[in-house]
């Protein structure tokens, strides 16, 4: 599959595979792949071409763009409330639970997760302090956010962007992975103040057919909310 590998700096990279961003993130005695994208089955190859360390994964989230090199795994961190999506999607093999506070050391390379939900269940965020980025996943980003159908819950999105202002002064750049790369911390308030107009009914939504569903569209100026 055609994708891109572009290096951060010498132990950070971003692969990306057209519609969707994964990242790999190498300490001193172990690597990190952070989702296996949409259209990369061999995401664990591409990874150990890049570092002979031991790999581990971790998903973000376990929406299907986010999933498809998943069985080159026998275990991986998710949060446990993620399961039911990941099962649904056809995800194989082990959930070790990670949620808000635990850490991943990767060998003076300790990261923290953060707990994001609403995009799904158990979103979850990655704070890197050695680049100082909180890797997002899906709930903080530019393009699309994908807010219909099962499994989303739009009030608690709103009130997870909230929560992480609990973090504010511990990153510099946000990492995503859809829209734009890097995105501000000043993204996060923006976002919270659009899900707060469409939850109070003064969003203008358009309605859409999309990927055979009927939704409504939020073009919100900062990012496209996509709901029910
Ligand atoms: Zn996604």
């Amino acid at each position: 599959m055609a994708y891109e590998v572009i290096k951060i700096n010498p132990r950070t990279w971003r692969i990306e595979d057209g519609g969707v961003r994964i990242f790999l993130l190498a300490g001193d005695d172990k690597a990190l792949l952070i989702d296996t994208g949409m259209t990369l089955p061999n995401a664990a190859e591409i990874a150990r071409e890049l570092t002979d360390l031991p790999l581990e994964l971790l998903n973000t989230h376990a929406d299907r763009d986010h999933i498809s090199g998943n069985s080159a795994f026998d275990s991986f961190y998710m949060s446990p409330l993620e399961e039911p999506n990941y099962r649904s999607a056809g995800g194989t093999g082990t959930i070790k639970p990670v949620s808000q506070g635990d850490t991943i050391d990767l060998g003076g390379r300790v990261l923290e997760i953060v707990d994001l939900p609403g995009h799904t269940p158990g979103s979850i965020a990655v704070l890197d302090p050695e680049c100082r980025a909180l890797i997002s996943g899906d709930p903080i980003q530019d393009g699309r956010i994908f807010m219909f159908g099962r499994f989303r819950d739009l009030s608690k999105y709103a009130g997870s962007l909230e929560a992480l202002s609990a973090f504010d002064g511990r990153y510099d750049e946000i990492w995503p992975s859809h829209g734009s790369f890097p995105v501000s911390p000043s993204l996060v308030p923006q976002l919270r103040a659009a899900a707060d107009i469409i939850l109070n009914g003064r969003a203008e939504g358009k309605k859409v057919e999309f990927m055979g569903n009927s939704i409504t569209e939020y073009d919100m100026g900062v990012a496209v909310f996509l709901c029910d």
